[in-house]
């Protein structure tokens, strides 16, 4: 029998195939509640909540998988992971399309003062000279990170009739021209976007993309947005730059520390914001649960 705890809330109707099977037991509760038990797991299923840490795999000798149901596995100590020998998965695609749909209401929902007209109706304020918005036709949309959620993004910017502008230094000339985009370097990307929408990993070369140095860089009045992960745009940067009139807004999905505490970004009406809800459909849970419930199977039974 195989014993998979699954740690944070990951679609139960996705996970049917690994809770329904004969040779598993199928745990679903936080990691502290299993603390008593954690040497009995096999395979650990988990979102962003938990942090799985080398102390964590200490307490874990019999684990041979840990799956993240999304994308992003910076919550996971992936060195040590490989040096016990657990193997890391995750469900890249699942969400790809739920994400970059949020990213695109986020644009619109900006340019367009859309939360704060909404805050204001609410509060019995009929004021219509105040939300003047911006046209997205005609604008160039800079996205930084040409990977599944980029290039999902493009396709529907272009509905709008947006011209797209990527910088991605992965991105061969030749799936830059079959995708249709405009493939550039870093500068031409800063100089020339009226919005600029992160869509990378965070790394080393990453963290603070967008900080000091870069956004000074870009036109006066830029849109900036980050659906990917907290950091790519540097927090204390952009606060300054939104201050001194330079960034027009920003939209983020994501923050350096979540959930945010104390950020003075909050404080912003130039600033719109949702609690990581990017991947926060049914559609894309049940899809990457289903993928990672899968994948689980695939490896417990070798
Ligand atoms: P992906 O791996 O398909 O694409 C990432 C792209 O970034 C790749 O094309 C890669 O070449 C490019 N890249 C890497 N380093 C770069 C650099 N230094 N400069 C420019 N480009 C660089 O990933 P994805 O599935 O498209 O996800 C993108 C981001 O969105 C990730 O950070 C992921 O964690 C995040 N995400 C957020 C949510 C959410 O809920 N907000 C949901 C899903 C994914």
């Amino acid at each position: 029998m195989y014993h998979v705890l699954v740690s944070d809330p990951i679609s139960e109707e996705g996970l049917l195939p690994l809770i329904n099977h004969d040779s598993v037991t199928c745990d679903q509760m936080p990691i502290e509640a299993a603390e008593q038990s954690l040497e009995l797991y096999d395979a650990l299923l988990i979102r962003s909540g938990t942090k799985v840490t080398d102390n964590l795999l200490k307490k874990m000798p019999n684990l041979k998988i840990i799956a993240r149901a999304g994308v992003g596995v910076d919550n996971i100590d992936i060195e040590a992971a490989t040096r016990r020998g657990v193997i890391v998965i995750n469900a890249p695609d699942g969400n790809t399309i739920s994400t970059a749909e949020h990213t695109i209401a986020m644009i619109a929902s900006l340019v367009r003062n859309i939360p704060q007209a909404t805050r204001s109706v609410k509060d019995g304020i009929w004021d219509r000279s105040r939300f003047t918005g911006m046209e997205l036709n005609g604008k160039t949309l800079g996205i930084i990170g040409m990977g599944r959620i980029g290039t999902e993004i493009s396709k529907r910017a272009k509905a709008f009739g947006i011209k797209v502008n990527v910088y991605d230094p992965y991105l061969t000339k030749e799936r830059g021209e079959k995708l249709g985009v405009a493939s550039v370097s870093f500068n031409d990307l800063l100089e020339s976007s009226d919005i600029i929408t992160v869509h990378t990993p965070l790394t080393k070369e990453t963290k603070g993309l967008l900080g000091f140095d870069s956004i000074p860089r870009t036109k006066k009045g830029v849109w900036l947005i980050n659906c990917a992960r907290g950091g790519i745009i540097d927090e204390e940067a952009l606060y300054h730059f939104i201050k001194t009139g330079h960034v027009a807004g920003a939209a983020l999905d994501v923050f350096e520390t979540e959930p945010p505490k104390k950020n003075k970004l909050l404080e912003l009406d130039e600033v719109i914001t949702t609690p990581h809800i990017g991947a926060s459909t049914k559609e894309a849970q049940l899809n990457v649960a289903a993928q990672v419930a899968d994948e689980v199977l695939d490896c417990l039974q070798g």
